[in-house]
């Protein structure tokens, strides 16, 4: 269940440094309610186009955005990410909020990952549906101050125009018009999301029982099959 990869609180090489710091990271946050391939696409991309040594992936306790809606509990999200992430070794699993519990502050978080590494330069990644409300978020300077703000811009949404104003660095990627939303009403309704998530994330979904998932496989047939019992 526990990913043998080290957490965020303890730093490993990068890769091909040579060097036992690693000091461009990554923080890309979410619900991750499953983490689906348009998240593995972002990062791959953000990883690149930021050159990143390492990112680490944060499943939120209880979103701030999302308080009130239901959500797997996190002990069974950790496993989705850690499943998710566990081919690419420039990926890691930071479970900071989920062991702090309650509503997950962006702005904690950072403070609490710059007091392990006082010598890692954070980037935080977010989506630009996010970043339209970012003003809102608890101490928003101050995430500024602790972190580099990386805006995706995800398919179907601009990059809203005070970015550039902000000083915030914008990055296209791929679109992949896939949404955990989209895999957990698919999932309900026993439609294939085979391509929407990896093969160990699926496991996890039919094994959990995740999203009102009726059969014992969910998903596993050809896009758009109503799989029969
Ligand atoms: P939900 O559908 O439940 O709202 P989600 O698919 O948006 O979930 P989250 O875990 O909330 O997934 O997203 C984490 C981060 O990934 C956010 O910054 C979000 O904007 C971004 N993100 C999610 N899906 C995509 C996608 N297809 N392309 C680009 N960015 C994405």
């Amino acid at each position: 269940m526990t990913p043998s990869r080290p957490s965020a609180a303890e730093p490993r090489p990068a890769p091909g440094s040579g060097q036992g710091d690693c000091r461009r990271v990554g923080v890309f946050g979410g619900t991750f309610d499953p983490p689906h391939v348009g998240h593995i696409v972002v990062a791959r991309e953000v990883v690149e186009a930021v050159q990143l040594d390492r990112l680490l992936w944060v499943p939120a306790a209880v979103p701030p955005h999302k308080a009130g809606r239901s959500i797997t509990r996190g002990r069974v999200r950790r496993r989705l990410v850690a499943a998710a992430i566990e081919d690419d070794p420039r990926f890691g699993l930071c479970d900071l909020e989920l062991k702090r519990g309650g509503t997950s502050y962006t702005v904690d978080t950072l403070r609490d990952i710059r007091a392990r590494h006082p010598g890692w330069s954070l980037s935080l990644i977010m989506g630009s549906d996010l970043f339209a409300g970012f003003r809102r978020w608890k101490e928003p300077e101050v995430i500024m101050e602790l972190a580099e703000l990386v805006v995706i811009c995800r398919p179907g949404t601009d990059v809203p125009g005070d970015a550039e104003r902000m000083g915030v660095r914008t990055v296209r990627v791929t679109p992949v018009d896939v949404s955990s939303s989209l895999v957990r009403d698919r999932v309900g309704r026993n439609l294939a999301v085979i391509d929407m998530v990896a093969p160990a994330v699926l496991a996890i979904i039919e094994e959990e029982g995740l999203y009102g998932a009726t059969t014992a496989a969910p998903g596993r047939g050809p896009a758009d099959t109503i799989r029969e019992k």
